[in-house]
This record gives C-alpha cells, structure tokens and sequence, in this order.
C-alpha cells in the first residue's frame, strides 16, 4: 500500500533494545494508521489491566497515510496508550512538526515499552537509526530548556517530544510537549513517560518520501479542500485572526461557557479573555502546525513572559472556570503548565474543582478560592513539583473530590476533566462526553461543531431525538480523522468525503464514506472492549450529577439538564450494543474483533 512504509519501530527501554516490526498492508486496510494502527497495536500487546505506570505499559507513536502530505493539516499524528488519570485506554494526538519529520525516517511509528534504569532520551536519527542516550543533565529541565539544549546537541532541525517536571514526578495531569509548543495534553500521558525514566524522544535526519499513487490527483483535491477553507469564514478568518479562543464568545452568548466549577453559564466579563483581547493586548504572531494554511496557533507576550497560547480551553479552564479575567495572569499560568509540562484543561478543571470545595467548607485552604488570580501560577508550580497543596492537586479532580468526601463536585468522566461547553447547553455534545472511550472529552464526537457552530451544518442543540445516530456518526468520523491522521478542524470546511478521496489517491486503494465509517466503528468498538476488560462499564458511561438535575437560572441554556438515561439507551441500541453497554457478538464478528 501507498502513503506508508510498513515499518514501525519498537524500543525496550529495559534492556536498551530496539527492533523493526514489518506491518501488514492488511492492518493499514482495516486500521489506517495513527489512532486506529496504534489502538490495534496496543490491544494486542497490552493487557487490559496493566498498571499504567508500569514497564509493560507501552506508548505507542504513529502516523498516517496522510500525515505529511500536501494535504493542508496534515502534520499531525498520533499516540495511544493506558492512561494513569482514567485507566482507560488512552488516544491523543497532537501538531507540530514532529509526526511529520518522523515519517520522513522511514517509519510510520514508534513503540516504547520497558523502563529504563536512570533518565534517558531516544534519538531516532535518519541516516543512523536509534540510539538510545543518557538524560541524567536534562532531568529536572522545564520543556523549553529540554527543547533548547537538545537542539543545541543534535542539531538545528531536530524536533522532540518532551517532558518537564511533571511527568517526572509522575503527576496524573502531565502532559507531553512538542517541540516545547504543542501537546499531547491529556490523560496523564507525560506521567507514563516519567515512569519509565523517559526524558524526550527526538527526531532527526529524515529523507525519506513515502510514495504517493496520484500524486497529481492528491494535489487537485488537496487545492479544492483549500479552496473550501478559504471560503469559510471560521477556517478563512476566524481561527487565522482570533485563534481558538475566538469561540469563547459564542459559548458565553449562548450561556454555555462554564464558569465558577459549571455552576453558571455566561459571565459579563468573560468577553477580557477571548480571542479578540488575545488579539489586541497580548498578540506577537499567528503560527502553524506543519503545512496548515489555517493558522490556529499564536505567539503571545503576557507581561514579561512570551509563550505559546492560549488556547480557547486553556484561557477558559484557567480563567473563567476559577472566576478569573486577568488575561496577563491566566496567559501566564497556560506558558507556566506548558513549560513544566501539564494538561491546561485537567488543571484548571482540578483548581476550580478544589475552590468549589473551599466554598463548601470541606477544603482547608481559605486561599484557594474562587476569582483568586494570585494564586494560580504557585498551584500550577506546587503541582508540578508535588508540592504542599500540589501532591492533591497531582491527582486530579476525582481522587481529589472524592478525598474530601464529595465526589459529584468532580467536573469529570472515567476520571477525565470535561472541558469548555456546559453539556446542558448541547445534548448531542453531552451524551459525547459520557460515552467518549477516553473520558471526559470534547473532540471525540465534537457534536459542539454542529450543534453551536452550525459547521457543517446546524442541528438545534436542545432536542435529544435523533442525537444517538448523529453522535456515532461523528464518533466514527472522529476516529478516521485521528487516524490519517488529519486535524479535527479540516472537518469544519470539508466534507467527509474528502477524507475518502485524499485516502484513496495516496494508497491507490478505494477508499470510500462507507468502508471509511466502518473503520471508525470497528476502531471505537476495539477501544470500547478493551475498556470493558480492563473493568469499565455503562455506570461509567455517566455525567456529574448537577448536569442531569441542576439547571441555570438565567442566560440562552437557562432551564435546561441533560435527559442522559434516556439518550444513552438510544445510543447503545445505534451502537448496537446490550443494555449494559457490551458490544454484542454479532457486531465484533460484523467488525473482525475477536478481543474479549
Ligand atoms: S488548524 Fe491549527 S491545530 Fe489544526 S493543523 Fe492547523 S495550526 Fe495545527
């Protein structure tokens, strides 16, 4: 098959062992590549019930057949693996130009099992393959200073995951940086690097094309996919303008911004945070991940601190969740998470989980309260470094909550914090977050698009009929994306089929909606059944208690919860799953699984 190179790499760092795993075209048939190649590669090789932070806990990079190519985002990739914060398996994925350089070695991913006995980082060099080296002088550096003196040492056009403190203090909501800039934000992924005295990955050298079948054909659908995004003012000039956090009015507007730990839904001065401030008050430059025309990402100097973002979730989560509008403050609390290396939505979502617990009397610290923006950066620090209060906030806001007694005052899923759109201002978006296979998440079905952005077109957010259907829908479309892998914000300007038209003249294979759709079902079916077995059920597949009985007084979502029971009954049968939530037989022999 076109568009990959049938060849992964898989490192023990036990043993400092690496070797060359052929992967059948078959599996790029049924799987793709990115998410769907690495959660097939995963299942086989992982039990189910690993400890997270254990050595037989793998990490597992890939691409795509379209990472890289002339397709506008497509420099993305892919990592799956268990996560510490949920316990389920765990996708992400992430920008840049790592996925991109990584390809250009020759290979379509990386495994990475095994622990290493002290602090080191992996090279993955073109011309001269895999070393594995000593990181005992990185250990202990923030991702800035990481990314800087590994540039320094192997190269200019070197580009690197890495860690900063809190993934080597095995914090639950650390991430993994690239290039110092982007993230695989969530989940807890940098903890698994931590455990394993993985430091950075780096990659270099890389020469190698992968061989495109239409190569002229790409590049005609590739300009009228360009085409489309021009036309569309979000992808022409909203996000390019104002960034992500451009959205931030339009959930305040339609009172669905949450704010004070969810418990309203608009606030009058949320408007000081958006992209329109981020523009005019903190702006240096608007930047890209590999070949994007889009330009989502920015530049920004906040104070005496210049850095990446924020991003629409990251000033919410750090801003208007904890009652906070300082956006010098909350812009450099986000650089402070990027440069030590955690989730900016798990912390502010565990921050305003903690003030919310303080308010109740239950929280011993008087000064964790909310719209204390002096506050912010020290519990960034103390959880990074496990700290005082921070060894609490390290956890996360469901082993926090439930320490002090009150678990429901957890904004969570399967241990995940839910991010920037109230569920009770979009139901489709709401049954996404309970049935969503990594928790709490906001881009697995991304109902939001069509239910707030009408992209690409509109569904009224409040009615439940017909939700289920369109949620699978998108969950399936979701999956695809994350493995060509291509980035979720294409899908604003393109229609699907042109996912099924870039995949077939890359691969020479054809491809189409409907054999795309069932690769989708049959990867969130995997994932779903190895979550079952790892002791995951439909109790879990639930929202926080104050979505289904509390609803807001005022604003455009005012008097709303969310029916949840209702919808996921609905849902199971689409899936055509049992009422308890377990994929039938019929439905794992309809999609080839044979896991359970
Ligand atoms: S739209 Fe933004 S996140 Fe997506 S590829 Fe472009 S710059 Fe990266």
């Amino acid at each position: 098959m076109k568009g990959v190179f049938n060849k992964i790499i898989s490192i023990n760092l036990t043993d400092k062992t690496h070797q060359l795993i052929e992967i059948e075209d078959e599996i790029y048939e049924k799987f793709l590549g990115g998410r769907g190649l690495g959660v097939k590669l995963f299942t086989e090789r992982v039990h189910p019930k690993t400890d997270p932070f254990s050595p037989e806990n793998k990490l597992i990079f890939t691409t795509g057949p379209v990472t890289g190519t002339s397709v506008s985002t497509s420099g993305r990739m892919s990592l799956v693996t268990k996560s510490p914060l949920t316990r389920t398996i765990f996708y992400s994925n992430t920008g840049g130009m790592f996925g991109f350089s990584m390809k250009r070695c020759g290979i379509d991913g990386l495994i990475i099992s095994g622990r290493a006995d002290k602090p080191c980082f992996i090279v993955v060099d073109g011309k001269n393959g895999v070393t594995i080296k000593d990181a005992s002088f990185l250990w202990g550096l923030n991702t800035e200073e990481t990314y800087s003196k590994l540039k320094e040492m192997e190269g200019d056009r070197t580009h690197t995951l890495e860690i900063g403190p809190a993934g080597e203090n095995m914090v639950k909501i650390a991430s993994i940086m690239n290039d110092a800039e982007r993230a695989f934000g969530r989940g807890g992924v940098g903890a698994v690097f931590g455990s394993k005295n993985l430091k950075a990955i780096v990659v270099k050298n890389g020469k190698q094309k992968t061989e495109i079948q239409n190569p002229e054909l790409l590049k005609c659908y590739s300009k009228s996919a360009l085409d489309k995004q021009k036309a569309l003012p979000v992808t022409r000039a909203a996000f390019p303008l104002f960034g992500t956090a451009g959205v931030l009015h339009v959930t305040n507007n339609l009172g669905m911004l949450p704010i004070r730990n969810f418990q309203y839904g608009q606030h009058e001065k949320a408007h000081q945070t958006g992209g329109e401030a981020i523009r005019k008050e903190i702006f240096v430059k608007s930047e890209a991940c590999y070949g994007c025309t889009i330009r989502c990402g920015r530049l920004t100097k906040a104070g005496n601190m210049k850095g990446k973002g924020p991003e629409y979730e990251s000033v919410w989560a750090l801003g208007a969740n904890c009652e906070i509008f300082d956006l010098i403050k909350i812009s450099q609390a986000n650089y402070w998470c990027n440069m030590l290396g955690i989730d900016t939505i798990s912390m502010g979502v565990t921050i305003s989980c903690a003030m919310e617990l303080q308010e109740k009397g239950v929280f011993p610290h008087k000064e964790v309260e909310f719209g204390n923006e002096d506050i912010l950066i020290d519990l960034v620090k103390k959880t990074a470094y496990k700290q005082g209060i921070g060894i609490e906030l390290a956890e996360g806001s469901k082993r926090l909550a439930e320490k002090y007694g009150d678990a429901e005052t957890a904004i969570q899923v399967k241990g995940l914090e839910i991010p920037a759109y109230d569920p009770r201002g979009a139901m489709g978006h709401a049954l996404g977050y309970a049935t969503s296979n990594r928790g709490g998440c906001h881009l697995t079905g991304y109902m939001a698009a069509m239910e707030i952005f009408n992209a690409p077109k509109r569904i009224p957010r409040f009615t439940i009929s017909g939700k289920p259907d369109l949620l699978v829908l998108k969950q399936n479309q979701s999956a695809v994306e994350d493995s060509l892998v291509n980035c979720k914000f294409s899908g604003y300007a393109l229609g699907f089929d042109f996912h099924a038209r870039f995949m077939s003249a890359i691969t020479g294979l054809d491809f189409n909606v409907t054999k795309l759709l069932k690769i989708g079902e049959r990867i969130y079916n995997l994932e779903r059944v190895f979550n079952i077995a790892a002791g995951f059920s439909n109790a879990d597949d639930k929202l926080p208690e104050r979505f289904k009985k509390v609803a807001f007084k005022e604003g455009l979502s005012k008097n709303r919860v969310v029916p949840i029971d209702e919808m996921l009954e609905g849902y199971y049968k689409v899936r055509d799953w049992d009422e308890n939530g377990i994929p039938k037989k019929r439905k794992l022999e309809e999609l080839g699984i044979d896991f359970l």
